[in-house]
């Protein structure tokens, strides 16, 4: 990865170890200095509180923070400028956060073309059932570049298929994040209730209730870090209502509150889903959750598709979040979000790309255009403009993943993850909004991505993997998968 003191944007480097340079505010105090990064001439959108944006501005990167932000160019002497970016025909945006995404289904996209879920999943759970470590690095890796190329700061992954034997699954998922350099949620998935219990999957798919449990643990134990500007945390993600037992998705409550992790699953997402919860349960899914403890300002959970006015009630007073999967729930049919209603009522609200069997194009940008599309289709015109569709990709997915003190706006004191949008080329050059290019316009080129301020994309090329060597890595795991499944 690079340093981010070289680059070919780079001009003017200052010197690196300037003695009269600025404490490191990040530094506590100790003295040491801090290395700046000055970028000028762009339009900034900052998603802050009062939807600040500037028509030419800048930001300056003090060591991982945001120092400044503001209109015209940048406050004149600034030590320790190590590179300055002319970003001139650019937006400068907080980098997108995924909030729901199944990073090994980058190898099994294409099957089951017409399915709605269930149908989906029925096709899919065998072939899933033999992925093993190096098929999940691949699929991670692919995934994880597709989405960091377009934007992505802050990805999380929900992975709930563990194979007896299979390997390191979730660990082959984090090496791929920190080969990448994007800030990553993993979510421990699981699922307990196989075919014989009345769930969906078949048995072979499934694990124990305790061993899914105890590989939570584990997971949250060995990798969990909640530091300021973490790079890692985990989350406890039991499947889904027709897929785990209700003593996991209890015990895994317990756990998570007990460790102090966040809480994923997904609900609501489709009628036959609803109908499987009345027939076993007596209940829709949310007051289901409900009963399970699975409903609170821990809790986000994908698609919430299918909801009435009180579950939409419950979630707002409880402050129970939501990933909001346009794509996917166009991709297998399952309806539409209640997003604006949501919003109305206070939910907080980010966007998924979901796992690319049910979207294959797995980018986060085009999802802010999807949302802005399929909500207009639901609720009219005014369902959702523009900047809405960006304040959810961005703080509203922070505030999801319980980041929003650190990342989701470009603010001072805030993590530096943004993204440098190029504006000025044939797709939207002539559309005078800048946020309406990015939002209605074709998907944007990323010119310049940083996390905590080091770059993950440069010049429009992943500074952390070779993108073909990725692309050849996820073909050969694709094509070995599909040995394996005999569906080749
Ligand atoms: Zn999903």
């Amino acid at each position: 990865m690079s340093n981010g003191s070289t680059g070919p944007n780079q001009a003017a480097p200052g010197p690196h170890h300037d003695p009269d340079a600025n404490p490191d505010p990040a530094a506590g105090g100790s003295g040491a200095t801090v290395e700046r990064t000055v970028i000028e001439n762009c339009a900034i959108a900052t998603v802050d509180a009062a939807g600040t944006e500037y028509a030419t501005g800048h930001v300056v990167v003090a060591g991982q923070v945001i120092e400044a932000v503001g209109a015209g160019p940048a406050p004149a002497g600034l030590r320790n400028v190590v590179r300055r970016v002319d970003a001139a025909g650019h937006l400068a945006t907080p980098g997108l956060v995924n909030t729901h995404h199944h990073f090994y289904q980058w190898i099994t996209r294409g099957l089951a073309q017409n399915s709605g879920l269930f149908d989906w999943l029925v096709e899919l759970y065998p072939v899933w059932a033999r992925i093993d470590e190096p098929m999940v690095h691949a699929a991670a890796s692919g995934s994880l570049a597709m989405m960091a190329r377009g934007g992505v700061t802050t990805a999380m992954d929900h992975h709930y298929v563990f194979p007896r034997g299979a390997g390191d699954l979730l660990g082959a998922e984090i090496r791929a994040a920190a080969e990448l350099g994007v800030r990553f949620t993993a979510a421990r998935g699981s699922m307990d209730r196989g075919r014989s219990e009345g769930g969906l999957p078949p048995d072979f798919a499934v694990e124990s209730t305790e061993e899914a449990l105890r590989a939570t643990e584990s997971a949250i134990d060995t990798h969990h870090d909640a530091s300021f500007g973490s790079m890692l945390h985990i989350a406890a993600a039991p499947c889904s209502p027709f897929s785990v037992s209700t003593e996991l998705l209890r015990e895994a409550a317990v756990l998570a509150r007990r460790k102090g992790v966040r809480l994923h699953t997904h609900g609501s997402e489709t009628v036959e889903e609803e109908k499987f919860c009345r027939e076993l349960f007596g209940m829709g899914p949310t007051a289901y959750f409900e009963t399970t403890g699975w409903l609170g300002e821990d809790v986000w959970m994908a698609h919430c598709v299918h909801m009435d006015d009180a579950d939409i009630a419950a979630f707002a007073r409880t402050g129970t979040g939501v990933a909001h999967c346009p794509s996917s729930n166009a991709r297998l049919a399952a309806g539409i979000a209640r997003v604006p209603d949501m919003l109305a009522a206070g939910v907080p609200v980010g966007l998924g790309v979901d796992g690319t069997a049910s979207n294959e194009a797995g980018e986060l940008h085009t999802e802010l255009r999807n949302a802005l599309l399929v909500n207009r289709l639901r609720g009219g015109p005014a369902a959702l403009d523009a900047r809405q569709a960006l304040r959810l990709a961005t703080l509203g997915g922070a505030r999801v993943l319980g980041r929003a003190a650190e990342t989701g706006s470009l603010e001072p004191g805030k993590l530096a993850d943004l993204v440098l949008w190029k504006l000025d080329g044939l797709g939207h050059a002539s559309i005078a909004d800048p946020v309406a290019a990015l939002v209605l316009g074709p998907a944007a080129p990323v010119t310049l991505s940083l996390v905590g301020g080091r770059p993950v994309v440069e010049s429009g090329r992943l500074t952390g993997v070779d993108e073909d060597a990725v692309a050849r890595a996820t073909r050969e795991q694709a094509r070995r998968l599909a040995r394996i499944a005999g569906i080749d």
